[in-house]
């Protein structure tokens, strides 16, 4: 990269943020969380909504396209792109919580972590807990329809969105609400209800209705149902607008807890039971395979499970009151020794819980130790199956990853039948890209065949966006293609996310290949430490 081959743009004229063309910022941001790199055309950094509208206005004038991100925790690059990359995290604002109507106002690049925290000092949350959910963005968690452990009993962030103050295409900044009339004098919402609209309301047939969750595509399913543009806008992966605001619904905070963890000798009987554990009103029913098992084992890590099972569940329940969770435990303890359980630890006050739920972050430390050319990367790490196939979708997986002469861990969220793949690849390997691709399509045409997701919560990104003719019909293909072209037809905003490019791959530049040009040492050191200490939270400007 150098910069004096790119284009050299006039910031716009009022803009306030901060707006950057040098090497160091376009490489700070060229990565996400993801394996994907795409060097922008500048940053810009909004200081506020009317930075955005300017910013969109100056877009469409200047014929360059909008990558919006928050934290840039995404893993399928949907946050990376070659416009100008928006950062949104400025826009951090925290109303306090409204004890009464249930609801938080923040600004787009506020905290997960932080917003619950605000309304926790009223006694309520917000109870969308995404791992990452001290350092990823509210406006992130919208675009990608974000989920977490507890999203088996409190739904994916769509649920909680009660109202987004969006920058459409034409630099109108407007809000929508939840259940209220579209906005008046919105281009975009009135080409989509001239046109799409009706599209969405006539499709009858919807693909992988047996998912629990699902971030693919637009989300035709919930919009026909609702009719609310609120749904459609959640889950857009900024391709639609710029979210610049979102008022949150909040739930009261859990009265008691308990834990169990659960070891199975095999995975149809861990399956099973988490079928039964949902069913029973589980908040949250997390999957640790035997891949995940192993690799946890070679840490110095407690093993609190039989050795050699197949499966160890992780199971949380919320409660009225500290002796409804103990009821509600030992019901679990025994239909999961009915279902075949090997061993069952119940953990009932707050330290014991969080020494059961230490396991499931025992693989890092381990996969931190490995030989860096082996990497841990996510191309195949969000796919949901009808629960009854996820038994099926995971042997198959295993399977995949042998035949690929390929290390994995699998775990992720039984309860949901959504799973998180970690391939590790061998870099030193002249055909690793080739094995990439290998395990992408063959993990991608096993989610079609069980009438799977290929994201059940990160977002298709530009990773997927290619491969989602082989999960979508033609026609909802072009209810996307409609419903992009309505809000945004001259295609400002991240194109190459929902929508392919001609000729689009999903394996594109990864940042892991041995072969790339270097960036540039201090944006290379401030990529090794977000990376490393999980620091997609910090400013990326003030790394540098
Ligand atoms: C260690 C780790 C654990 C994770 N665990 C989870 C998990 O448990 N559950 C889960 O769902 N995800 C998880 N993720 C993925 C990621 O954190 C989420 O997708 C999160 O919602 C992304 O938020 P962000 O602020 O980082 O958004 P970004 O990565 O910056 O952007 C994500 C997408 O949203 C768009 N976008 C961002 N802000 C805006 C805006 N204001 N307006 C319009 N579009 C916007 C971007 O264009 C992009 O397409 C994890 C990631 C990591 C690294």
């Amino acid at each position: 990269m150098t910069s004096a081959s790119r284009t050299r743009l006039e910031p716009p004229v009022g803009f306030r943020g901060a707006f950057r063309q040098d090497e160091d910022a376009l490489a700070v941001y060229s990565e996400a969380a993801g394996i994907g790199r795409v060097i922008p055309l500048s940053v810009a950094v909004p200081a506020n909504e009317d930075d955005v509208a300017i910013l969109v206005r100056w877009a469409s004038e200047q014929g360059v396209s909008l990558v919006p991100r928050g934290s840039g925790s995404s893993m399928a690059g949907g946050a990376i792109g070659d416009g100008v990359s928006v950062d949104l995290s400025r826009l951090r604002t925290i109303e306090d919580a409204d004890r009464d109507a249930r609801t938080i106002r923040v600004g787009a690049g506020a905290l997960r972590g932080d917003v619950d925290r605000r309304a926790q000092l009223v006694g309520l949350r917000f109870p969308v807990d995404p791992s990452s959910g001290e350092f990823c963005t509210i406006g992130g968690m919208v675009a990608a329809n974000a989920a977490g452990a507890r999203s088996l009993m409190h739904g994916a962030t769509r649920a909680w969105v009660r109202a987004l103050d969006c920058v459409f295409d034409d630099g109108t900044l407007a809000t929508i609400r939840r259940g209220g009339a579209p906005p008046d004098g919105v281009a975009a919402i009135r080409r989509f209800l001239g046109g799409a609209h009706r599209r969405l309301l006539e499709r009858r047939h919807r693909s992988h209705p047996g998912v629990l969750k699902d971030s693919s595509g637009y989300a035709i399913g919930d919009y026909a149902r609702s009719r609310d543009v609120v749904d459609l806008m959640v889950g857009s992966e900024g391709t639609l607008a710029v979210i610049t605001a979102v008022e949150l619904s909040l739930a009261p905070v859990a009265g008691a807890r308990a834990s169990l963890l659960v070891s199975f000798p095999d995975l149809e009987h861990a399956v099973e039971a988490a079928v039964h554990a949902r069913e029973h009103g589980a908040s949250a029913c997390e999957l640790l395979d035997q891949t995940f098992l192993a690799i946890a084992a070679s840490s110095s890590h407690p093993m609190p499970v039989t050795p050699g099972v197949e499966a160890v569940l992780l199971v949380e329940i919320e409660a009225a009151d500290g002796s409804a969770a103990t009821a509600m435990a030992r019901h679990l303890h025994e239909a999961f020794t009915a279902f075949g359980a090997d061993r069952v630890i119940v953990a009932l006050d707050p330290e014991q819980e969080k020494a059961l739920w230490s396991l499931r972050h025992a693989a890092s430390p381990a996969l931190a130790r490995l030989d860096p050319r082996l990497r841990s990367m996510q191309f195949v790490e969000d796919a949901a199956v009808p629960p009854a196939a996820l038994a099926e979708y995971v042997r198959g997986v295993r399977r995949i990853l042998a035949a690929a002469d390929t290390a994995g861990v699998i775990f992720g969220h039984a309860g949901d039948a959504h799973v998180h793949v970690n391939p590790l690849v061998d870099v030193r390997r002249p055909d690793w890209r080739q094995t990439v691709e290998r395990i992408l399509l063959d993990v991608t045409d096993l989610v079609a065949r069980l009438d799977g997701t290929i994201t059940g919560e990160h977002g298709d990104g530009r990773l997927r966006t290619p491969l989602l003719d082989r999960v979508w019909t033609t026609d909802e293909l072009r209810d996307f293609r409609a419903i992009k072209d309505a809000f945004d037809p001259r295609n400002l905003f991240n194109p190459g996310v929902k929508v392919p490019l001609p000729g689009q791959r999903a394996v594109d530049v990864v940042k892991y290949d041995p072969a790339l040009d270097a960036l540039p040492p201090r944006a290379r050191d401030a990529l090794a430490l977000i990376e490393r200490e999980r620091a997609y939270g910090r400013f990326r400007l003030d790394l540098l």
